[in-house]
């Protein structure tokens, strides 16, 4: 795969496709991990004589008034400040305004062009990867690196679009991520698979993969119980897949010694975090209660794997961690990989916004920055954004 450090930038007019996708709440970034995820790359580029024309989505623009409030203009002034540099902000995907911009720059300029998706509005030219705005895009520059690990399992026009068009390498970010990834594809073992979330519906496509690799498959949070009613425990009202029961019952028979479900929850009557904290054995659930993290007991089962580890990777909470009670099982776990120095791939989503309150995400081996991404990786699938580079 061509990397950023294979092509000559000097003097060259570099299109970058960032993954600036930030939660941005009344105008303010709340989180700018993102935009610093993608410094290394920008500075290299600077480094190097190049003039930086930046591109980005941010949110989805399905009308009119998407627009302001998908508008990149904080992101130019947060990326000033942590480069200590102008940032022209475009405040246009397309036309004159952006063309004369790029045609006056000086080598070490930056632009940003506006969010690639205001381009949706009109038939969804970005997201379904119109050729003609990939050609258009393409023009703008003399070559073209792919940053946004984020969006790599998309065919986007600011993608797959422009790459199919001009040089193309990948940059520092997407590079970090693959390498990491790949530490899976041929495993050390013991290799544990930690995995949570909601529905089983979502994660199907990784047990399957990932089952045959794996030394253990770890199961917490709401997909365990649609394994647990399965295995024919009453789950009373936690969470259940009814339509993947059968697929449950089948990778349990076929791979009864790598599937290990929880043998406690925490349980309670409501949605809520009203009730006081209780922990009940998988075997004492009662047909109003419902399962809303791991129990203790299934963080120390989950731990004995945990410890053995060549390698692990770990998709999806193990509870409800928006309710500060039922974080409890996800963060101990946390903890514990940390204290323990397990090398551990943080899947990305829920588990590294996880990891990133309580601040453990700077400590683990890896904390990918695309939830999306990495799951369609760990999926076995090819993803478009590679691809289009290759
Ligand atoms: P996912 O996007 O599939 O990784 O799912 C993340 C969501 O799973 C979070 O919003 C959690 O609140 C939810 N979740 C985790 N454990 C449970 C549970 N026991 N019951 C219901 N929802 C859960």
């Amino acid at each position: 795969m061509k990397t950023i450090k294979d092509i000559n930038l000097d003097n060259k007019k570099v299109l970058i496709r960032c993954d600036f996708n930030v939660p941005i709440k009344e105008g303010k970034i709340v989180d700018d991990t993102r935009i610093t995820a993608a410094l290394p790359t920008i500075k290299y580029c600077l480094e190097k004589n190049a003039k930086v024309i930046l591109f980005s989505h941010l949110g989805r623009i399905k009308e009119e008034s998407d627009l302001e409030k998908n508008t990149l203009a904080p992101v130019a002034k947060r990326l000033e400040e942590l480069l200590n540099q102008k940032v022209t902000f475009i405040n246009k995907t397309r036309g004159e305004e952006l063309e004369t911009a790029i045609n006056n720059m000086n080598n070490k300029d930056i632009i940003l062009v506006q969010n690639t998706r205001y381009e949706d509005l009109d038939g969804k030219k970005e997201s379904k990867n119109n050729p003609e705005l990939g050609k258009y895009w393409a023009s703008l520059g003399d070559v073209f690196v792919n940053d946004a690990f984020g969006t790599i399992h998309r065919a986007h026009a600011s993608n797959v679009g422009i790459a199919s068009n001009i040089d193309s390498c990948i940059g520092f970010l997407i590079e970090k991520e693959l390498n990491a990834l790949k530490e899976l594809d041929n495993p050390k073992h013991p290799f544990i698979v930690v995995l949570g979330g909601a529905k089983v519906a979502d994660k199907i496509g990784v047990i399957e993969n990932l089952v045959k690799k794996a030394d253990k498959i770890l199961i917490g949070g709401g997909m365990a119980f649609t394994f647990l009613k399965a295995e024919g425990y009453e789950v009373g009202n936690s969470l259940v897949d009814e339509e993947n029961i059968e697929f449950c019952k089948n990778i349990i028979k076929d791979y009864a010694e790598k599937i290990i479900l929880p043998i406690d929850v925490a349980v309670t009557t409501e949605y809520s975090e009203k009730e006081e904290y209780k922990a009940k054995d998988i075997t004492d659930l009662e047909y109003n209660e419902m399962g809303l993290d791991i129990g203790p007991k299934t963080e120390k089962l989950f731990e004995k794997y945990l410890e053995e580890a060549a390698i692990a990777v770990w998709n999806g909470p193990l509870g409800v961690y928006e309710f500060e009670k039922y974080k409890k099982g996800t963060q101990d776990l946390l903890q514990y990989v940390v204290e323990n120095n397990i090398k551990i791939i943080l899947g990305g989503g829920d588990i590294v916004a996880a990891a990133s309150t309580s601040g453990y995400k700077d400590k683990v081996y890896h904390a990918s920055t695309g939830g999306g991404a990495t799951l369609e990786y760990l999926e076995g699938k090819t993803l478009p954004g590679l691809e289009a580079i290759k």
